[in-house]
């Protein structure tokens, strides 16, 4: 089957895409290519109008498919078709903190014997009506900080958890408690993703060379202090509770040793297909892939900077404004009628 429109990747921005295009362009044929385990691995998308594989695999794709660092796409065999130095560079994320309190009582959510008996009835609540902890995402309040009252808009955001959130959830401890996240908002430090293999369906290498700028550190230690202000309040201080991997009265030395080893993401990848209006960039101020004819990355990587606050909207207007630039190039030329008004010297319409 031909299609007029192939997208590569089902997330944010490609979702966005594709439904935006098929309200624009209601005769055109678009088809949506997801990874996942059913994949026909056999398939080959000669000529996709967007790559919307994210800020880590729409990198990989470009480089795989021969648009990339020469150097490194030969060290991988890859046949060069445009030598784009800056693909894959210029990751930015959100590095974050969490400072999590275990707490003695069972009121959080979290794993213990009185705390799964309490469950029961939750459960029971939650498919009656639709309510209760169980209702809870969990991330329940969030906020934006100024690490100094000057500043004219926050370089710190807070997520508050009803839960003990560490290592994404990768290590569950046994027991209650509750996290505030810290996050730095505009990160200096720069990261990178490079191929591991010229096989596109081997993981990328993805080095966030987070604090790779000291100044990105400085400030989450300044957060992470206004964080424990925040915690210490009367109405979360009557919770009480002991920090897992930080404690108060801890040398600057000791905390910010803390802080650099369990420091992570908060799920902001951007940056590694930089757009931009310098021939530099990855992909023009509409989105088209220098160096290639008829393709756009349509996703989070084209952000040049990382915003100051989450990505997914942003990059659902990515994928909107994307639909529009496509089709108006798809429509055809119009004549146009201007009705001209002469203007007088003075400025007075004739
Ligand atoms: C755990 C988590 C929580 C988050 N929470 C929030 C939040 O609360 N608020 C917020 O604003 N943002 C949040 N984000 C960030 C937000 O999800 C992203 O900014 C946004 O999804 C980026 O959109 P994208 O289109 O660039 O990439 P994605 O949405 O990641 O889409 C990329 C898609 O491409 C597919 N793909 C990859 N490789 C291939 C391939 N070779 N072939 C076909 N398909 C491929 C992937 O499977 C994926 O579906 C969160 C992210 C994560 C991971």
């Amino acid at each position: 089957m031909e299609y007029d429109y192939i997208i590569v990747g089902a997330g944010s921005g490609g979702c966005a895409l594709a439904s935006r295009l098929a309200d624009d362009c209601p005769d055109a044929s678009i088809a949506l290519v997801e990874a996942g385990p059913h994949t026909n691995r056999n398939l080959l998308v000669n000529m996709p109008v967007g790559v919307a594989a994210g800020a880590f695999n729409s990198p990989q794709l470009l480089m795989c498919s021969g648009v990339g660092p020469a150097a490194h796409l030969q060290a991988h065999g890859i046949e060069v078709l445009h030598d784009a130095p800056e693909v894959g560079q210029n990751l930015i994320d959100h590095v974050d903190f969490t400072i999590n309190k275990r707490v003695s009582s069972i009121e959080p959510t979290g794993f213990s014997v009185r705390g799964i008996a309490r469950m029961v009835p939750q459960f029971v609540t939650f498919i009656r009506h639709g309510r209760g902890m169980l209702s809870s995402n969990v991330a329940e309040a969030g906020g934006f900080l100024k690490s100094k009252p000057t500043l004219e808009r926050p370089d710190l955001q807070v997520h508050f958890c009803a839960a003990l959130v560490d290592d994404h959830n990768r290590h569950m401890h046994w027991g209650h408690g509750y996290s505030l996240h810290v996050c730095v908002l505009r990160p200096f430090s720069r990261g990178t993703v490079t191929l591991a293999s010229a096989d596109a369906r081997t993981a990328p290498v993805i080095d966030p060379r987070f604090f790779s700028d000291s100044r990105d550190l400085d400030l989450l230690v300044e957060g992470v202090q206004m964080a424990r202000r925040i915690l210490d309040a009367p109405s979360l201080a009557l919770h009480g509770g002991r920090e897992l991997y930080t404690r108060p009265g801890q040398t600057d030395a000791q905390l910010r040793e803390a802080i650099a080893r369990h420091a992570d993401t908060i799920y902001h990848p951007v940056g590694t297909c930089r757009m931009g209006g310098d021939a530099g960039s990855v992909v023009d101020p509409q989105l088209r892939v220098r160096g290639v004819t008829g393709l756009r990355i349509v996703d989070a990587s084209v952000m040049p900077t990382l915003i100051g606050g989450n990505t997914n909207a942003p990059t659902v207007m990515i994928g909107e404004r994307a639909a529009e630039l496509i089709a108006a190039s798809r429509r055809k030329p119009q004549t146009v009628t201007v009705q001209a008004t002469a203007v007088a010297p003075s400025g007075n319409a004739a």
